[in-house]
C-alpha cells in the first residue's frame, strides 16, 4: 500500500531510464520512497528481481498497477540479451554469448558436475592485465560491468536450466578485483537472504594478483571465498606471463595473505596453471609446495588449455610426474587438479574471449 499520493516524479533529465537491476536492496527502498511508496515497495522488487528473477512487470503481481505502470514506462529490468549457448562434455558445459545494451558482448560459463553448479562469471569485458597465456587479455579492455550486467548473467544461466546453482566463480572475463565495488556488491546481493540466498562460501572471487583489492578484501573481512591465481614458482617466471608481478610481486602478495583469517570453509585457493616448459619442472613442483605450505589452502592445478598455439599443456607424463612431487610433499594442502570442461567451445580457464566492436 503506498504511503503518499504523491504524483511520481519524472525521470532524469537525460530522458534515460532508470536501470533497476542492480540495485541493492537500500538503495531500492530509497528510490521508492522518493517515489511516494514504502520502503517495502523497494523490499518487494529487490525480491522480483532477484529471488523471483523477474524481468517483466506484469509478473509483480503484489504491486499496485499504477506503480507497475510507472516500472514499465520508466524502468529497466533487464541489462543483458542472450546471443547465443554453446554445448560440450554431454552439455554438461555451456557458455552463454550475452549482449549488453550498448552492444558490446561478453560470455558466462555453467558447469554440472555431480551435485555441484558452479557459474563462471565475467566482471569486466575484456581485461587490461594481460597475462600473456589469456585469450580475454588478447582482447584488450573495454569497461567494467555494471552490478546489473554481472546479476543478468546469473540469471540467464537460471533460464537456461532447472538445476539450481550451487557455486559461484569469478572467474571468466576481466579481473575482478579491478571492478571491486560493482563485484562485491553483485556477491553481496547472490549471497543476501531475500536476493539469491547463495552461502558467502559458495562464492568465489579470483585474482591476478591485484595488491589494494586483496587489502581492501581482508580488511573489510568478506566472508567470500579468495583465489588467486600465481601460475609461477619465481619472480621472474610470474613477471613473463604476468606483467601484473612487476607491480605487485609474488613475496608482496604473499605478505598481505598471511592477514587473511581462513577456517575450514574459507581456505585461500591458489590456481596454478600448469604451462609446458614454463612452469611444469619437479623443481617447480617443490618450490610451490615450500611457498605455500604455511597457509591454510587448497591449491588448484589446471593443466593449460591451449589457446593460441603460443603456450602448450605439457605432455601427461610431466603432469602425472609434477603431482606426484606434489602429493609426496603437500602436508596439509588440499589438491583438486581441475581437467577444464568445455575445451572444445572455448569455455575452459583463460579461453573466454569475444570480438567486439
Ligand atoms: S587471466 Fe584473468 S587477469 Fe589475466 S588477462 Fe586473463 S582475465 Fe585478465
Amino acid at each position: 500500500m503506498e504511503t503518499s499520493q504523491k504524483k511520481l516524479p519524472p525521470i532524469d533529465a537525460a530522458g534515460q531510464k532508470h536501470v533497476l537491476k542492480g540495485m541493492t536492496l537500500e538503495e531500492l527502498q530509497a528510490w521508492c520512497t522518493e517515489r511516494g511508496q514504502t520502503r517495502f515497495r523497494g523490499t518487494q522488487l529487490f525480491e522480483w528481481m532477484y529471488r523471483h528473477q523477474v524481468t517483466e512487470t506484469a509478473a509483480m503481481t503484489n504491486i499496485s498497477e499504477r506503480f507497475r505502470e510507472y516500472l514499465r514506462e520508466n524502468c529497466i529490468l533487464t541489462t543483458l540479451k542472450l546471443q547465443k549457448v554453446s554445448r560440450s562434455d554431454q552439455g554438461t558445459t555451456q557458455k552463454l554469448l550475452l549482449t549488453t545494451d550498448d552492444g558490446l558482448h561478453l560470455e558466462a560459463v555453467s558447469m554440472l558436475e555431480e551435485n555441484r553448479h558452479t557459474v563462471c562469471l565475467s566482471s569486466q569485458i575484456g581485461c587490461n592485465v594481460d597475462c600473456d597465456f589469456c585469450a580475454t587479455g588478447s582482447m584488450g579492455f573495454l569497461r567494467n560491468l555494471s552490478v546489473g550486467e554481472i546479476i543478468d548473467q546469473l540469471i540467464a544461466v537460471y533460464r537456461l536450466t532447472e538445476v539450481p546453482v550451487t557455486n559461484i566463480v569469478f572467474m571468466g572475463m576481466g579481473e575482478p578485483f579491478l571492478n571491486y565495488d560493482r563485484v562485491l556488491t553483485a556477491a553481496d546481493i547472490f549471497h543476501h537472504r531475500q536476493g539469491f540466498d547463495l552461502g558467502a562460501t559458495r562464492i568465489t572471487i579470483s585474482t591476478s594478483g591485484i595488491l589494494p583489492g586483496i587489502k581492501r578484501f581482508i580488511r573489510e573481512k568478506r566472508r567470500y571465498k579468495l583465489a588467486v591465481s600465481l601460475n609461477a614458482t619465481t619472480e621472474a617466471i610470474r613477471t613473463r606471463i604476468m606483467p601484473v608481478n612487476h607491480t605487485w610481486s609474488i613475496d608482496q602478495i604473499f605478505a598481505e595473505l598471511r592477514l587473511y583469517k581462513s577456517d575450514s570453509q574459507r581456505k585461500i585457493m591458489f590456481e596454478y596453471i600448469l604451462m609446458k616448459d614454463i612452469n611444469d619442472s619437479p623443481e617447480d613442483a617443490l618450490r610451490l609446495v615450500s611457498m605455500i605450505k604455511d597457509f591454510d589452502c587448497k591449491l588448484n592445478i589446471i593443466p593449460y588449455n591451449e589457446t593460441d598455439g603460443r603456450y602448450q599443456r605439457p605432455d601427461e607424463e610431466v603432469i602425472e610426474k609434477f603431482l606426484e612431487v606434489l602429493y609426496n610433499r603437500r602436508g596439509n594442502i588440499q589438491i583438486l587438479v581441475r581437467w577444464s570442461k568445455g575445451q572444445d567451445i572455448a569455455a575452459a580457464c583463460g579461453q573466454l574471449a569475444v570480438l567486439n566492436g
